[in-house]
């Protein structure tokens, strides 16, 4: 705590000084271009590796960046999509995976949540990945099990976001594009799902 604390002086002593106006500007209001889904995961930092500013990014956080599908109880995941899309109007639409993802390795081995109902719970949104991971992948070894099934998580969350009636207007209408992404830790590297191609391709080129 006293880290944090410490962590915050210096931000009003050294860093708030710099942004004055910037920040006098977000007072009055945010005009967010991207909804960025993703993990709770401390080591995702999204403004650190997509260097974004205050203001750029509308952030969801939740363990395995799920979206429940319309009709099952989403709670804030559901109200901060909706809100995003109709009220703020946000162009883009991103769902980021990462590597060591702890819901997936929870998916991979379900015991290791034995007695954590609510996780257990939560776990049943993810759980549509297994069928998106083929037979070869299926029975590879861990990395490349976690690998597939994180990028098919992803996928499977897509699929979810396009069961909300608003999603799919803001897409016929074209004020909405959506995008899978998947997060290296060790790397840095960003992966996208490239629709045409069907897999993850590198976000940098
Ligand atoms: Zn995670």
């Amino acid at each position: 705590m006293k880290r944090l604390i410490e962590g915050h002086k210096r931000f009003l002593a050294e860093a708030f000084p710099l942004k004055r106006g910037q920040f006098h500007l977000l007072a009055e209001g945010q005009q967010p271009e991207t909804l960025f889904i993703t993990c709770a995961d401390s080591r995702i930092v999204p403004d650190l590796i997509l260097q974004t500013q205050p203001g750029d990014l509308f952030l969801c956080r939740n363990a395995g960046n799920v979206i429940p599908r319309a009709g099952e109880p989403g709670g804030g995941v559901s109200a901060t999509i909706e809100y995003a899309v109709e009220v703020l109007k946000v162009r883009h639409l991103i769902v980021c995976g990462h590597s060591d993802c702890g819901v997936i390795r929870a998916l991979m081995d379900p015991e290791r949540l034995t007695g954590l109902s609510s996780v257990q719970d939560w776990l049943r949104h993810v759980e549509p990945a297994w069928a998106y991971v083929g037979e070869v992948e299926r029975n590879a070894g861990e990395l490349t099990r976690h690998t597939a099934l994180t990028h098919a998580n992803v996928l499977v969350q897509l699929d979810n976001l396009r069961t909300h009636a608003y999603i799919r207007r803001a897409l016929a209408e074209s004020r909405l594009q959506v995008h899978g992404w998947y997060y290296d830790i060790l790397s840095g590297g960003i992966e996208q799902f490239d629709e045409g191609a069907g897999k993850f391709v590198s976000l940098a080129g």
